[in-house]
């Protein structure tokens, strides 16, 4: 069993894949062909965004939107601890200061209700993480953001597909970033990225910073960035995009599997009702995580955790939080352990998964739960 199984995905979309990859090569236009703005199209109109500008990684969307909105020194910006580096990483390479907000047990993204007391003269914009595939309260996060006047840039790298009260991740604030690194839920072949904004002139900016803060041929009106997304990655996006609902679907299904035989016995971090859920990751909370990952390894099952060291104590970064404490990112990130996920995960993979981990649970945690048989 595999963590993330791309190569069925490829096998599914072979020739889909394969012709696009050769219309590129047959019209040799490496660099802005038309399957770029082909896919900005596609994806503008999929998030509900009027703008979708492809880009050269997810962490790079970051970078561009903080340049676009002019946030750098002496700036400070809201966002979670507990998120893969690349959020808090991005506001430091612009010379701005992350500041850390704890988050919500239930869906481990920023808690709304911890933000306003965080906000400062300095505070320009909140970044809220769509982790594991599943939006933060983004309604709730917006209205704090205008009431203080700030951005809001949403980290949906790993939320391509996820809605908020019927709405698509990528369109629910100021900005939204995505990542098109192979193992999110749409990946291309190396790397990619897209922005989304309804703004026309944040839209502007970020197309121009994307190319080196180029307005015309060779005029540069500001900084920006060698930033594209080449068009080889837009269309392997665009072959993949003719499965992606169906996709999408199946990863529910999994998902589903997983919280009928799970969710009784162990705590998993459940999609909102409000919320749909990509799953980039099904993610579960357990105890003695070492010890259980052995033995779920050595019953052919890989696993990972996501994060095991939440930004705030990480070498690089813990001088940020001046020995502040975030007690629910520290808590998730000694316990959470994400489950082989994707579209390709059969339901008996499903509960050779989950019998395995149930059983696990109980050679390393005696008596927390009780003895279930599943039917594999
Ligand atoms: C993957 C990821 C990124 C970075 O995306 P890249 O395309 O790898 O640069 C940023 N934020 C989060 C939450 C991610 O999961």
């Amino acid at each position: 069993m595999q963590f993330i199984d791309l190569k069925s995905q490829y096998e599914d979309s072979r020739d889909l894949i394969n012709s696009r990859i050769q219309a590129v090569l047959d019209h040799g236009q490496y660099i802005m062909g038309p399957e770029v703005a082909e896919l900005e199209q596609r994806l503008a109109d999929y998030t509900g965004a009027r703008h979708c500008i492809t880009v050269s990684s997810g962490t790079e969307a970051l970078i561009i939107a903080l340049m676009a909105l002019g946030v750098g020194p002496g700036d400070e910006v809201i966002t979670t601890p507990f998120s893969f580096i690349a959020t808090a990483e991005a506001v430091l390479l612009v010379g701005a200061k992350p500041v850390f907000v704890d988050i919500e047990r239930a869906s481990c993204n920023i808690d709304p209700q911890l933000i306003e007391q965080k906000i400062t003269a300095a505070t320009r914009a909140i970044i809220p993480v769509s982790l594991y595939g599943q939006t933060a309260d983004m309604d709730a996060i917006n209205l704090v953001a205008s009431r203080h006047g700030l951005a809001v840039i949403e980290d949906g790298a790993q939320s391509f597909g996820a809605t908020y009260r019927g709405r698509q991740s990528g369109g629910l604030s100021t900005i939204g970033c995505t990542s098109f690194f192979p193992s999110k839920p749409l990946g291309c072949y190396g790397d990619g990225g897209a922005l989304f904004t309804s703004d026309d002139a944040l839209a502007t900016a970020m197309r121009e910073i994307r190319v080196h803060g180029q307005s015309r041929r060779y005029v540069h009106t500001r900084l920006g960035v060698g930033g594209r997304m080449d068009t080889l990655q837009c269309a392997i996006v665009l072959a993949k995009l003719e499965r992606f609902d169906w996709e999408i679907r199946q990863r529910r299904r999994a998902a589903a599997a997983y919280d009928a035989l799970l969710h009784p016995h162990l705590p998993v971090i459940a999609c909102q009702p409000d919320r749909t859920s990509v799953y980039a990751q099904y993610t579960v909370l357990v105890e003695q995580r070492d010890q259980l990952r052995s033995e779920l390894d050595a019953a052919g099952i890989p696993t990972a955790v996501h994060y095991p060291l939440p930004i705030h104590q990480q070498p690089a970064y813990a001088h940020l939080a001046a020995g502040e404490r975030y007690p629910v990112s520290e808590d998730m990130a000694a316990r959470v352990l994400s489950l082989p996920m994707g579209p390709y995960l059969s339901a008996s993979d499903a509960r050779h998964v989950a019998s395995s981990l149930l059983r696990a649970t109980n050679l390393t945690q005696p008596g927390r739960v009780e003895t279930v048989e599943l039917s594999v």
